[in-house]
């Protein structure tokens, strides 16, 4: 349980909502058990109870952003994999180190990843797991403090997976539905369950039509795999199953409002038609897609369709940050060559990674904009420094646009605070739950421990 602490006042800040009116308050942001309790001007005025009150002048606030498709388990292992083609980077790489994980490196591995994501003001996030040991992500986010879907990445079939990785059908099952009993619900519900079957050429197609079972009978989870990442799996779709991919897990009932597919770079016009009648949607990873050379991903055309995106940055050895910023940045630019400089404007990019992602995951009553009765997850910029260029009146009679600043020019490194459910993880600039050098001291010796089972070494 939670400790019940005073309210938190938060004073003189600037507030970009992305609530529905994008309104743009300037004032006060009460955080009162763990909820937004009021915002705007005067929203501290005449309080009598204890408050902590923090001076954010000159600070700008936003919703705690949202990353709908990440990988902890590999945080070990950035800088280790780069310069190959997917399925390389796979199978040379990512699935051996994987498989050399223990309960205790994969918790050091996520620990990493969490303490990017929240220095840089993600606050939920979607993980696709790995296959064994998922307790440690689960023990990893409860001590991280954040909000995260997390499930146990499924694989039973497939080429060249190694026998560290490889399942069977029937333990697959029983473990996700075991963990699932533990964690979804868990951290004073912060944490939910998602059946993860990684891709669907490392899955049987009767493990992947029994989660599809499973998610009739359990709504609360989500179902989160990979699909349409490059044209090989295109084309493997068509050979083997003479379908394309979509289809394929549209006939395996792996489609649907509760269905979150990462990348989504290759698709064709019958499987966007899948995609928007069964409400299924997409993580858009634009650095992942690039840095593997798997494409880009048509988001305009996407979001034209009415087929909702979330924002990820996928695994650390495919990007290699987990920056919701860079990510934000890249969404907005990949864009402009092709469809014009007007296409993903700043202002919808922040939607994107903050409201968008929200309702991806079914959140969007509780996070994902800075409303009153929403959960407390919100991150304050210094938007001040001279890459962020001038702020005052007279930019703002120019034109000058909050989301642009965010977007275009803001760092991570300019997130000051970050909130979740009330709590500070971030306070002036530093992790409050997390020590940067004795993180590092933990990551050599998980290396070197997952080097030893691997390599001998
Ligand atoms: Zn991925």
């Amino acid at each position: 349980m939670t400790t019940p602490r005073a309210a938190t006042l938060i004073e003189g800040v600037t507030l970009v909502t992305m609530d529905r009116q994008l309104r743009v308050l300037h004032g006060d942001l009460l955080i009162r058990e763990g909820r937004i309790a009021a915002l705007g001007p005067g929203a501290g005025a005449g309080l009598t109870e204890e408050v902590r009150r923090l001076d954010a002048r000159g600070l700008v606030c936003i919703p705690g952003l949202v990353q709908t498709h990440i990988h902890l388990c590999q945080s070990l292992f950035r800088n280790l994999a780069d310069d190959l083609v997917l399925e390389d980077w796979l199978r040379q790489r990512i699935w051996p180190y994987e498989g050399a994980l223990c309960h205790q490196t994969l918790g050091v591995s996520a620990d990493y990843g969490l303490a990017e994501l929240v220095r840089g003001g993600t606050t939920t996030i979607l993980d696709m797991g790995t296959v064994h040991h998922t307790d440690a992500i689960g023990e990893a986010v409860t001590r991280a403090g954040i909000r995260a879907f997390l499930g146990k990445a499924m694989m039973d079939e497939g080429d060249e997976i190694p026998a560290s990785l490889r399942e069977t059908h029937a333990g697959s099952v029983a473990e996700s539905l075991a963990l699932a009993k533990r964690w979804h619900g868990a951290a004073d519900g912060r944490i939910r369950y998602a059946m993860c079957p990684r891709f669907a050429f490392s899955c049987s197609e009767g493990l992947l039509r029994e989660v599809g079972e499973i998610m009739k009978d359990r709504p609360e989870f989500l179902m989160h795999t990979h699909a349409n990442e490059t044209t090989w799996e295109s084309a493997e779709s068509r050979r083997r199953w003479n379908n394309n991919y979509i289809g394929h897990l549209h006939d395996l009932g792996l489609t649907g409002e509760r269905a979150v597919l990462a990348h989504g770079v290759h698709l064709e016009e019958s499987e966007r038609h899948i995609l928007k009648e069964t409400d299924t949607c997409i993580t858009h990873c634009p650095s992942s897609n690039l840095k593997l050379g798997s494409g880009i991903a048509n988001i305009p055309l996407l979001w034209s369709w009415g087929i909702r995106v979330g924002l990820g940055a996928d695994g650390a050895p495919c990007n290699n940050n987990l920056d919701a910023f860079v990510e934000m940045r890249l969404a907005a630019l990949l864009q402009k060559p092709l469809h014009g400089p007007t296409a993903m404007p700043a202002q919808r990019v922040l939607q994107l990674a903050t409201r968008d992602g929200a309702e991806v995951l079914g959140l969007g009553e509780e996070i994902g904009s800075l409303e009153v009765g929403k959960a407390a997850d919100l991150v304050l910029l210094d938007l001040n420094q001279p890459h962020h260029g001038v702020d005052g009146p007279v930019a703002e009679a120019l034109g000058g646009d909050v989301y642009a600043r965010i977007v275009y020019s803001a760092h991570a490194s300019d997130v000051r605070y970050v909130f979740a459910s009330g709590e500070p993880l971030v306070e002036a600039g530093a992790l409050v739950r997390q020590d940067p050098a004795e993180l590092q001291a933990r990551g050599r010796e998980a290396l070197q421990t997952v080097a030893g089972r691997l390599f001998g070494r």
